[in-house]
C-alpha cells in the first residue's frame, strides 16, 4: 500500500482518490511491478523531472497499460498529442483534456454546401463528394518548385486539384485513389476547367471533422494549425465529453430551457446545424455567467444577513450640522444618494455600497455626509484615496468644510507614507486613542502599525485604483464597519451587474447647477504653436491651466522624464515668462504638496503634469487643460483628465493635441469632442476595446470569460442573476447531490469573486 501511494504521487495530476482503478488491470499496478522489479527505475521513481515521468507513462501506455484517463489528465496522453504538441497547446492555456474540450470555437465555417461538379460556378467555396482518380508531381519552370496535380471526379464531371511544393501529397493521395472522399475548397475556373487549390479532404469512411459540415474555427497559435487541432478536439470530445458533469440542477435547466451540458459540449464544437449550435452556446454562456452570479448572490445573501454590522442611529442635529458644513445647495441626485447610504448605515447589517458619479458630480460631499453621520455616532471614519495629492486635497477640503461647525470637537487627521517620523507617531497615537474622528490617507491607512480605536465607516475613493487586498485590509481594521466605495469610472450599465453584482449601487446622475460641459477641441501637432498662443491670452486674463504630458506606459521613471522635458521645453519656448510648475509621480510628497498649493493659490499659472492628476484633483478655477499626444490615452483616461477643468461654473476648455494616425485614435478624438457624458464615453470605450480592456474592470471576473459576450449576452446575464438569487435563497448551502459541482466550483472560484468584491 505504501509503495502504491508513492506511485500515485509520482504520476502527475492523478489524485489517488479520484480514480483508483481495479488493481489487476491498472496502469499504476503495472508500473509498480515494472518499476520496483527494476533497481534503475526505482531511482527515477523519486525524481522530480516531469519529462521522465512523461516518458514513463508513455512507455507504460506503449506496454498496453490500461491508463485511467479522465478530464483532468494532461492532454499529452491523448493519442496524437504527445509532449511536444502539448507544450504548444499550453500556449493556448490548454493543459488538460477538460481544457481541450472547453477550448471553444471563435466562429464556424459552413462546409456543408454539397454540389455536383457539373453545377460548380467559378469562384465559390464548395464541398464535393467524389474520388481521386489520378495524381502526379509536375516540375514547373521555376527551379525547386513542384506542383502536385490530381484529378478528382464525381459522376457528373471532374476538377483539377493542385498543391504547391507539398511533394508528400503524391504518396498521400495515391493511397486513397478510388476511395470515397469529401473535399472542400475554393473553386476557380482556369483554362476551361475548374481548379481547386490546396483543398481540405477526408475519407467518407472516417469521421468528417474538417469538411462536410459546420466546421469550428478555433483560436490558434504558432505551431498549432486549425486542422490538426480540430482533429484532436474531435477525438477528445468523442471520447471524453460523456465524462462532463452535469452541473446545473434539473429545475433550472428546465425553467430556462437549457440543453444538457454534455450535448452542449459536443454541439458547440461539431453542431449539426446553426440552431443546435445556438442552443449549445446558450447553455455554455449560461453556465459561465451563472457561476459568477452565484458567487455574487452568495455574497449578497451573507451581507444582507441581519445582525452583522453596526446599526447607526440618527444623531440629533444631524440635518442642521450637514447644512452648516456644506457650503452649497446639494443636487437632488446627491440628496438621494445620501438618503440611500444613511438608510444602509442605520440597518444592523454591513453596508456594501458603491457610489458612482461622473467626474465633478460631487461625490466628496456625499462621503462627508456619511462620515459626519458616523462620527456623530461615536465611531471613526476612514477615507482612503489612491494618491497623496488626492488625499491631501480631501484633507484640506474636509477640514475646511467641517470647520464651519465652529466647534473644535471634530478632528480630521491626514496619514501618508511620506511623513516625518514625529508627525506620524502623533497621528498614529490619535488614531489609536480615538482623538482622530476622521482619518484621510493613502494606502498608509492599512499599514500594520495603524490601529483604529473604533472604526465604523470605511470609504474608498476611486476604488478601481486599489487592489482587492488593500480594500479588504482597511475593512478588517474595524469590526464589520460599513463600506462605501466611490468611483468616477462610469461603469457602463451593461457591466455593473457583472462587476458589481453583489453591491448596492447609488448613482449621482446630475451635475451641480450651473456646470457647463467642457468645450473640447482636437488640434494637430502643426497647430500646437497656435494652441499655446491662445493659452497665453487666457493666462494674461488671470486664468490657470494644466498641461498633460504624453503617456509613457513603460515606467514611472520614463514618465517623469517625459514630463520634465516638456516642462523645460515649454518654459523656454511657448510659455517663456509665465509661472510654470511641474508635478509627477516620482516627486517627494512634500514637493508635490508645495506645487499643488502654489497652483491652487495662483502662484503658478500653468501646471505641467503626468497623469497623476487624472483622478480627483480639484482646483476649482483652473479652466483649461491641454493634453499632449492625446491619442496615447484611452477614452476613459481622457475623460477623467478633462474632468479636472470647468469645476466652478466657469467655462472649461480641453485641447487634445494629436495627429491621430490610426482609425481607432481618430474615433477616440471624435467621441471626445462630441460628448461630455461619462457614461456615453464608457459605452463607446467598451465597444471599441472590449470588456477585458475596460479600465477598472481588469482583474474582474470578466477576464475569465471563455464564451460569454457581455454586450451580446445581456439577456442571459439577467436570467442567470435571477436563477442564482433564487437558488441561493432556496438552498443557501448548495446542499445535495445536484448542486455538488456548483458548490465545488464556488469554492474554487472564491478568489475570483474576491476580486470583484470590495470586502
Ligand atoms: P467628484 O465627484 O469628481 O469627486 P468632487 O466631489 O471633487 O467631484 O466635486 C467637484 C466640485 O464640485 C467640487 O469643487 C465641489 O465643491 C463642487 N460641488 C459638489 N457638489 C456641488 C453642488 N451641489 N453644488 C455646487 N458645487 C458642488
Ligand atoms: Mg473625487
Amino acid at each position: 500500500m505504501h509503495k502504491f501511494a508513492i506511485l500515485c504521487k509520482f504520476i502527475p495530476d492523478h489524485p489517488p482518490s479520484s480514480t483508483v482503478p481495479p488493481p489487476s488491470k491498472s496502469l499504476k499496478v503495472l508500473l509498480f511491478a515494472q518499476l520496483f522489479g527494476n533497481p534503475w527505475m526505482k531511482g527515477i521513481c523519486g525524481c522530480k523531472f516531469s519529462s521522465k515521468r512523461v516518458n514513463l507513462l508513455t512507455w507504460a501506455v506503449g506496454l498496453g497499460a490500461d491508463v485511467t484517463m479522465d478530464l483532468n489528465t494532461p492532454v499529452q496522453y491523448l493519442k496524437g498529442v504527445g509532449p511536444r504538441y502539448a507544450m504548444l497547446l499550453e500556449k493556448l492555456n490548454i493543459k488538460t483534456i477538460r481544457d481541450l474540450i472547453t477550448h471553444y470555437p471563435i466562429r464556424y465555417e459552413d462546409r456543408n454546401n454539397f454540389m455536383s461538379i457539373s453545377d460548380i460556378p467559378s469562384r465559390t467555396y464548395v464541398t464535393i463528394r467524389g474520388k481521386f482518380q489520378t495524381v502526379e508531381n509536375v516540375s514547373t519552370r521555376r527551379p525547386n518548385f513542384i506542383l502536385t496535380k490530381a484529378v478528382f471526379a464525381d459522376p457528373t464531371g471532374g476538377v483539377v486539384v493542385t498543391w504547391f511544393n507539398q511533394k508528400f501529397k503524391l504518396a498521400e493521395i495515391t493511397k486513397i485513389i478510388g476511395k470515397p472522399v469529401i473535399l472542400y475548397g475554393f473553386a476557380e475556373e482556369s483554362n476551361f476547367h475548374i481548379e481547386i487549390k490546396s483543398p481540405k479532404y477526408e475519407l467518407e469512411s472516417e469521421d468528417q471533422v474538417n469538411v462536410g459540415g459546420i466546421v469550428p474555427i478555433y483560436p490558434c497559435t504558432e505551431g498549432v494549425d486549425g486542422d490538426r487541432l480540430r482533429k484532436i478536439v474531435h477525438k477528445a470530445v468523442k471520447e471524453y465529453a460523456n465524462l462532463i458533469e452535469e452541473d446545473l440542477p434539473k429545475d433550472i435547466r428546465e425553467k430556462y430551457s437549457l440543453m444538457a451540458k454534455r450535448d452542449a459540449i459536443v454541439n458547440i464544437h461539431f453542431p449539426s446545424d446553426n440552431e443546435t449550435m445556438e442552443k449549445a452556446r446558450r447553455r455554455l454562456v449560461f453556465d459561465e455567467l451563472f457561476e459568477i452570479q452565484l458567487g455574487l448572490a452568495e455574497r449578497r445573501r451573507i451581507f444582507s444577513a441581519p445582525g452583522k454590522g453596526i446599526a447607526f442611529a440618527f444623531p440629533p442635529n444631524y440635518k442642521k450640522e450637514l447644512k452648516e458644513v456644506i457650503p452649497f445647495e446639494l443636487t437632488e441626485a446627491q440628496k438621494r444618494c445620501i438618503r440611500e447610504i444613511l438608510s444602509d448605515m442605520t440597518k444592523n447589517m454591513s453596508m456594501n455600497r458603491l457610489l458612482q458619479g461622473d467626474v465633478g458630480s460631487g461625490k466628496t460631499v456625499v462621503a462627508l455626509a456619511a462620515m459626519l453621520f458616523c462620527i456623530r455616532n461615536g465611531y471613526q471614519a476612514a477615507l482612503m484615496a489612491p494618491t497623496e495629492i488626492l488625499a491631501g486635497q480631501h484633507y484640506i477640503s474636509l477640514s475646511n468644510m467641517l470647520s464651519n461647525l465652529g466647534l473644535f470637537d471634530v478632528h480630521v487627521y491626514l496619514l501618508k507614507s511620506s511623513m516625518r517620523a514625529a508627525g506620524r507617531r502623533e497621528t498614529l497615537k490619535a488614531i489609536e486613542n480615538g482623538t482622530a474622528n476622521i482619518i484621510v490617507g493613502t494606502h498608509a491607512l492599512i499599514s500594520e502599525d495603524v490601529v483604529y480605536n473604533k472604526l465604523g465607516l470605511v470609504i474608498i475613493d476611486e476604488q478601481h485604483k486599489f487592489g482587492v487586498l488593500q480594500r479588504g485590509k482597511l475593512k478588517d481594521k474595524g469590526d464589520r464597519p460599513d463600506v462605501l466605495v466611490m468611483t468616477a469610472t462610469p461603469i457602463p450599465r451593461t457591466l455593473t451587474l457583472m462587476v458589481y453584482g453583489d453591491l448596492s449601487v447609488s448613482v449621482i446622475d446630475e451635475m451641480p447647477k450651473g456646470r457647463k460641459p467642457v468645450i473640447t477641441h482636437h488640434k494637430t501637432k502643426e497647430e500646437r504653436e497656435k494652441v499655446y498662443e491662445g493659452l497665453k491670452k487666457l493666462l494674461n486674463r488671470g486664468e490657470k491651466a494644466y498641461v498633460v504630458c504624453p503617456l509613457v506606459e513603460e515606467s514611472e521613471n520614463l514618465q517623469a522624464k517625459a514630463a520634465t522635458e516638456l516642462f523645460e521645453d515649454l518654459k523656454e519656448t511657448y510659455l517663456a515668462g509665465y509661472k510654470v510648475g511641474l508635478v509627477h509621480g516620482k516627486m517627494k510628497g512634500e514637493e508635490k504638496d508645495a506645487i499643488m498649493k502654489a497652483f491652487r493659490s495662483g502662484d503658478l499659472q500653468v501646471l505641467v503634469s503626468t497623469i497623476v492628476i487624472e483622478v480627483g484633483v480639484d482646483v476649482p478655477n483652473a479652466n483649461t487643460i491641454i493634453i499632449e499626444d492625446a491619442d496615447r490615452f484611452g477614452l476613459s483616461q481622457l475623460h477623467q483628465l478633462r474632468g479636472r477643468v470647468g469645476r466652478d461654473g466657469g467655462q472649461g476648455f480641453c485641447i487634445l493635441i494629436s495627429d491621430a494616425i490610426t482609425e481607432e485614435s481618430k474615433q477616440r478624438m471624435e467621441i471626445m469632442t462630441k460628448t461630455c457624458n461619462g457614461f456615453e464615453i464608457a459605452e463607446e470605450d467598451l465597444i471599441m476595446r472590449g470588456p477585458g480592456e475596460f479600465t477598472g474592470t481588469r482583474q474582474s471576473g470578466l477576464d475569465g470569460l471563455k464564451i460569454a459576450n457581455i454586450l451580446k449576452d445581456q439577456g442571459i446575464l439577467e436570467e442567470t442573476k435571477e436563477a442564482a438569487t433564487e437558488l441561493v435563497a432556496k438552498n443557501p448551502t448548495l446542499a445535495g447531490e445536484e448542486c455538488l459541482c456548483l458548490r465545488n466550483n464556488l469554492l474554487k472560484n472564491l478568489e475570483k469573486f474576491n476580486l470583484v468584491s470590495i470586502s
